[in-house]
């Protein structure tokens, strides 16, 4: 009979991808705790309605949607947004604000596979919600920050813009709101020739010229936007703002290297401020967010003011093992609790469940295998301990314990046993 694979695009991790998938699964966790986000738990699959209504036209395309047994139309979750934003308009509707929510998971696209692209990923989700002022921009800017660097990656870059820069120009150049959003799409993949086609001569040209504003660093590209779009003013009154962020999040510790005049991200509900971030190893995103103060309004509730982010942790993984980062701190030492013979099985037993409760990770003979073999896997396993019972130590209520590495032995008490392993 043939044997399985996973489904195209989706993975088996196994011990040291999974150990550095939950490294960062747990990094973000603690993260979002000390910056004050609660966790909630939402379910994998959503109607697809929900998902529908503001996904970006490029999501809604790839996600896997289909009819459960009761005939409902449902979909895996493509992200989280939509599923807090339900929150906020239902459950959390009550509560007072600022909301700072967190959530970590799987979500499901087809996309294309490739190195970093799967169609079962995982991220960490932190939505900030109440408020308009930059601070709670920084704040969330300042929050993926910690995220990585908790991680321990090294070399990480943001890369900030606006999507108020390049709307306010649209706007003010008449360009309906259909046709902004497919112009920022193509930009967002860098495809300037393409969205320029879509508008008239004198918004390509003022567009084009944006592409030029680059500066040496990113206080000199804010001042370069700021120049350039003096006639602009929705554009103009983006500039400050975006000005006003990266100010804070440089005060915050956190230097913005990059400010990019004509960044735009595939999602249309953003409608401020919007960062990704990069490491030099990989050409792809690590995560990205931004701002929607519309988004909330679109789900039926009240208008209100969000800013949020989505880790991708799969490649914040794939980003730490391709800077080699030791992430395993665990020093505990593994011990294995050998018995001699049948009739010492339940005493080894209360030994290792001893061992365990003292939080010294123990594994038990369970082979039935003469000691020698039992040893001999234990070696090739590199376990630092086995911990022998026989018949002649426990009438003095002792094991011998092997040290496994330095090859030396010797005969412990019972009771003291825990102590002397942990
Ligand atoms: P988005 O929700 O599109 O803003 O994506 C947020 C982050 O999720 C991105 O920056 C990536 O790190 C990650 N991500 C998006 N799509 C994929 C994918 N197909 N496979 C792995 N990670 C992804």
């Amino acid at each position: 009979m043939s044997t399985f694979q996973p489904v195209r695009g989706m993975r088996d991790l196994l011990a040291a991808d999974a150990e550095t998938l939950s490294h960062v699964i747990d990094k973000s966790r603690e993260t979002a705790e000390l910056f004050g986000f609660a966790e909630v738990i939402t379910p994998i699959v959503e109607p697809f309605e929900l998902l529908n209504a503001k996904s970006g036209e490029e999501i809604r395309q790839r996600m896997f949607t289909f009819e459960d047994m009761g005939g409902r139309k449902v979909s895996l979750r493509p992200e989280f947004t939509a599923s807090i934003a339900r929150l906020a308009t239902t459950s959390m509707k009550n509560e007072p604000k600022p909301l700072r929510v967190f959530s970590v998971g799987s979500v499901y696209r087809y996309d294309e596979p490739q190195k970093g692209r799967y169609r079962e990923f995982w991220q960490a989700n932190f939505e900030l919600m109440g408020s308009n002022q930059p601070e709670a921009d920084a704040e969330v800017i300042l929050l993926a920050n910690s995220v990585l660097k908790r991680a321990k990656l090294k070399d990480f870059r943001i890369k900030l813009g606006h999507v108020g820069v390049l709307r306010g120009i649209l706007s003010q150049e008449g360009v309906e709101e259909n046709t902004q959003n497919a112009v920022l799409q193509k930009m967002d993949k860098k495809e300037y020739e393409k969205a320029f086609e879509l508008v008239d001569d004198s918004c390509r040209r003022v567009l084009s010229g944006m592409l030029e504003l680059n500066g040496k660093d990113s206080s000199e590209t804010v001042d370069n936007m700021r120049n350039y779009l003096k006639t602009y003013n929705k554009a103009l009154s983006a500039v400050e703002n975006l000005s006003s962020i990266a100010k804070l999040v440089n005060e915050g510790g956190c230097e913005i290297e990059n400010v990019d005049p004509v960044f735009a991200r595939g999602l249309e509900y953003y409608t401020g401020m919007i960062f990704e971030l990069y490491v030099p190893q990989l050409e792809i995103a690590l995560g990205g967010g931004g701002r929607y103060d519309k988004l909330i309004e679109v789900f039926g509730g009240q208008s209100t003011p969000a800013v949020g982010m989505a880790m991708g942790l799969d490649r914040v993984a794939l980003a730490l093992q391709s800077q080699n980062v030791v992430i395993k701190n665990d020093q505990r030492k593994r011990v294995i609790v050998i018995p001699i013979k049948d009739t010492q099985k339940s005493q080894a037993l209360k030994i290792a469940q001893r061992l365990r409760e003292a939080d010294i990770p123990t594994e038990f003979e369970i082979m039935g295998r003469k000691m020698t073999k039992a040893l001999e896997d234990a070696n090739k396993r590199q376990l630092d301990y086995a911990v022998i019972v026989g018949e002649r130590e426990l009438a003095n209520g002792k094991v011998t314990v092997k040290n496994l590495s330095k090859r030396t032995q010797t005969e412990i008490d019972i009771e003291k046993l825990a102590e002397k392993l942990s």
